[in-house]
């Protein structure tokens, strides 16, 4: 494997054309560039993007790594067009999306160029028309949907083709949707691991924003073990990162109008988890006077455009969105990305917040996270029956990582977003105080508090009610000793510890359960409800008894703000010495329910 890794945080907005004078001439170094220039209109060439290209033009399967925006198009829609590399013929594009392909052929036919696409949505006309092109070696591009890519008569045309040496080369585009482990699987893709065998001499082009390294090597696993790995930094100098502690409905609702006002003119996305989210908010947006409207995966196509146009060409300020309105989308001038619940994984939350800034000025990502979303979401997945149990597992671990970075109220976000991805840190301050963390550092007071005791009265505690099937809501205001009806009723004011988490802050209490979960002391089982909401009962975990019997330390770091209340360690009533924080500068709120 070669890797050609960034070193240092370059701004993917910006052309590297100097770094690219050092390369070595090839053959096809004279088309490459004059085709740049006037079909793309394009003067230079981004970081790894001629590196990628003239890997595949040399015949190397290659796999391309780059963020939203990076610009991974040009590396297969280029090369497509050179007719001096070592394979001719046409570049067949596997893309998971029809409104993708449309997009992408629409405008390379307005650059001159011969490209068709060919899946289910055309008429049996067009689909005829454009086969006969295909096999008539008379395209540069063909964009083939993966559901129609493993079809008989797709398979032994493209068989016949190959065997003239038409075959230029393979590309999968989106190409984490090969991998379950990644946030976009899609079964056809997977079969894409046959490409290598049916065709071995065809150079084949992965490309994708996502690279986790369980989900590099499940897309490895469709390309040869030669390949060239090309990576790209996933910073993004002009987003800013910012989590608010989501605990009162109105004032996230004030806060987003805050954003939403500061930016008044400009465009930006609203991310929901749930349609009905979506709707919500959209209308009570509208009216208050803002101009803004919906989309999520039940509208229908016609719906659906009419909303991406609007947005697109700036006649709505904001659209409030589920994760369906994302891929494809390609408007460079995004001002902020809200999120008003908590994603899915970090994987998720990147590409999401990386359709912010494409044009390189500054904008802002801007999360409200709640425990309520951690639960909501854990216990979709619980729920979901066709899940296998490590699928499960991982797929709790994925929400539990993008728990942890919505808690992290100490380390930089952009160098946990970059760790996430593992790369490699840049040496020096990347950030410049453009994350909230490294903003309000100075401000800050971080301290390391052991809270086995506290772990010791939850694990009774909930030891004690977990009969009832309670909610972890249920469990803290037991322990800050409620007395409403639910908690007498059902005699858990005689629990173990009742009261004794009185002088804890309920945020507190919540970060300290989801901690507790994450290390398996605790554990959640969903809820069959009657309604559709997912409520999760917690119980104690596999881990819980060695707790009790004090075999295991529970650690935790705790911010209080100086100045205004000193290092606040607020003793607990019981024996506990834990010290949590009392003053918070996000907006309050506390309920169940969504935004
Ligand atoms: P990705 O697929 O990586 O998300 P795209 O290929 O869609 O990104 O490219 C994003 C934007 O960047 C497009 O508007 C494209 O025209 C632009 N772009 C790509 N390469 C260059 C370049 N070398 N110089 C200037 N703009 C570029
Ligand atoms: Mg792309
Ligand atoms: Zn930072």
């Amino acid at each position: 494997v070669v890797q050609a890794e960034a070193d240092g945080p370059a701004d993917p907005s910006q052309p590297a054309t100097q770094a690219n004078k050092n390369l070595p001439k090839y053959p096809w170094s004279n088309d490459v560039v004059n085709t740049l220039k006037s079909t793309f209109r394009l003067s230079g060439f981004r970081q790894n993007q001629l590196e990628a290209i003239n890997a595949t033009l040399n015949g190397s399967d290659v796999l391309v790594l780059m963020p939203t925006g990076g610009g991974k198009s040009l590396c297969f829609q280029l090369p497509a067009l050179v007719k001096s590399g070592k394979t001719t013929g046409v570049s067949v594009v596997v893309s998971p999306l029809l409104s993708l392909m449309q997009d992408q052929v629409e405008q390379l036919k307005e650059k001159g160029v011969k490209a068709e696409m060919i899946n289910s949505q055309l008429s049996a006309d067009d689909k005829r028309l454009n086969r006969n092109l295909l096999f008539g070696n008379q395209l540069d591009l063909v964009y083939v949907s993966p559901e129609l890519i493993r079809s008989d008569g797709m398979l032994n045309g493209l068989k016949r083709l190959h065997s003239k040496g038409q075959i230029a080369r393979i590309v999968i585009d989106e190409a984490h949707c090969v991998s379950s482990w990644g946030h976009d699987f899609r079964p056809q893709y997977k079969e894409l691991e046959f490409m290598k065998e049916e065709f071995p001499d065809v150079p084949i082009i992965a490309l994708t924003a996502t690279a986790t390294s369980l989900v590099k090597a499940d897309i490895r696993r469709c390309l040869r073990s030669n390949c060239l790995e090309f990576k790209q930094t996933f910073n993004r100098p002009n987003l800013s990162y910012q989590m608010w502690r989501a605990k009162e409905k109105n004032s996230v609702y004030n806060s987003m109008k805050d954003i939403m006002d500061k930016y008044r003119g400009k465009t930006g996305i609203i991310y929901c988890r749930t349609q009905s989210q979506c709707e919500d908010l959209a209308k009570k947006l509208k009216k208050d006077g803002y101009r803004v409207d919906y989309y999520h995966g039940g509208l229908d196509t016609e719906s659906r455009i009419r909303v991406q146009q609007q947005w697109q060409s700036g006649r709505i300020q904001a659209v409030c969105a589920t994760v369906a309105f994302g891929m494809g989308i390609d408007k460079p001038d995004v001002r902020y990305v809200i999120h008003a619940s908590m994603p899915r994984t970090m994987e998720g939350y990147y590409q999401e917040t990386g359709r912010a800034g494409r044009d390189g000025n500054p904008s802002e990502c801007i999360m409200f996270y709640s425990f309520q979303d951690f639960m909501a979401l854990m216990c979709a997945i619980d729920r979901d029956k066709d899940l296998t149990f490590q699928r499960r597992n991982h797929q709790k671990e994925l929400v539990s990582s993008m728990m942890q970075y919505c808690e992290n109220e100490i380390d930089c976000r952009r160098l946990m977003i970059l760790s996430y991805f593992n790369e490699t840190l840049p040496k020096g301050d990347i950030c410049k105080k453009t994350c909230d963390n490294c903003r309000d550092r100075a401000l800050k007071n971080i301290v390391t508090s052991d809270i086995t005791p506290i772990a010791k009265e939850l694990v009774a505690l909930v030891s004690y009610v977990q009969g009832d099937k309670v909610t972890a809501g249920h469990i803290i205001s037991v322990y800050r000793g409620s007395r409403i009806e639910k908690i007498v009723k059902l005699g858990h004011d005689r629990a173990p510890a009742f009261g004794n988490g009185k002088p804890l802050q309920q945020h507190d209490l919540e970060r300290i359960i989801s901690h507790l979960l994450r290390r398996g002391i605790l554990k959640d089982i969903p809820k069959e409800t009657a309604m559709r909401n997912a409520i999760a009962t917690i119980h104690k975990g596999p881990n819980g008894d060695a707790v009790l019997r004090g075999q295991i330390k529970v650690e935790m770091q705790f911010v209080t703000t100086s100045g205004r209340s000193g290092s606040t360690a607020t003793k607990t009533k019981s024996k506990s010495t834990a010290s949590a924080s009392k003053s918070r500068q996000s907006p309050n709120y506390d309920t169940q329910d969504d935004v």
